[in-house]
């Protein structure tokens, strides 16, 4: 069978059922239901210009990182809730296809991106105190996620859910897509995987340098490891902004 026709072939059944939410150049995301529960369906779909051996290789190594990220983090939850404390709140890993590549997650309902609403929130001009409170628990989860070795590797704030309904004191927010997360102990990965962040929040919300210092603050102040990673960035802006004299 020709590599597209195996690829046809291969659509799995409950994807026909689901309601496809977003595109993208990986993967495929859908909204569907599992054993009576709704959930998001993320489907790496094979990419036919690469060798299939080295497609097939590269697509389980991603989905197996990215589940094996979400756990870590729900493990450090667990742990953390004993103690009292809000831990990183990522969503329930139901199911893992490894044939198709299809990951089953919870399904975060009553959820809005921390993106719509900080766009939301600037253009109603409504009391930034709310946002600041918002960039300390920002700050506060991925110092978690950082203390627990985790690179996120695509830190947006599209890719950070807020459940609504929760109390100012008391934000409740959840990290998703962890696709292009990996393990690593190192200061550079986790400046980077900040810098990352950095450079996409500022650029999707203009005017917020200094939400964007609070957040740091808060997490430099919820880090046991924050001054090398900090060091780190400071460093890796310097590259990056003589990378754009340069050019
Ligand atoms: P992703 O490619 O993983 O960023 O997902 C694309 C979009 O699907 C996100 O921007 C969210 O709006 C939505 N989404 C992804 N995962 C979840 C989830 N676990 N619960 C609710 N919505 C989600």
């Amino acid at each position: 069978m020709a590599h597209s026709d195996s690829v046809k072939a291969s659509v799995p059944s409950y994807l026909k059922e689901a309601q496809m939410i977003k595109q993208g150049a990986e993967a495929r995301v859908y909204r569907g239901t599992f054993l009576g529960r709704s959930v998001i369906i993320k489907e790496r779909f094979p990419k036919l210009y690469r060798h299939p051996d080295v497609d097939e290789k590269l697509t389980r190594r991603r989905t197996t990182q990215e589940v094996r990220s979400i756990l870590r983090c729900r493990r450090a939850e667990e742990r953390t809730s004993l103690e009292q404390l809000q831990g990183i709140n990522a969503p329930i890993v139901y199911f893992v296809d490894y044939t198709t590549h299809c990951i089953f997650l919870e399904d975060i309902i009553h959820s809005v991106s921390v993106r719509d609403h900080i766009v939301s929130v600037q253009a109603l001009e409504q009391n930034p105190q709310h946002l600041q409170t918002l960039a300390d628990k920002i700050g506060e989860i991925l110092a978690q996620m950082h203390d627990e070795d985790v690179i996120h590797g695509d830190l947006t704030t599209s890719n950070m859910l807020l459940v609504s309904g929760a109390e100012d004191q008391n934000i409740k927010l959840v990290l998703i897509d962890f696709g292009l997360s990996y393990i690593s102990a190192l200061p550079e990965d986790k400046g980077v995987d900040l810098y990352v962040l950095e450079k996409a929040f500022l650029s999707t919300h203009p005017k917020t340098e200094t939400l964007f210092e609070r957040l740091l603050k808060s997490y430099t102040a919820s880090s046991k490891k924050s001054s090398a990673v900090i060091k780190k960035l400071d460093e890796v802006r310097l590259r990056g902004r003589k990378r754009s004299m340069v050019g």
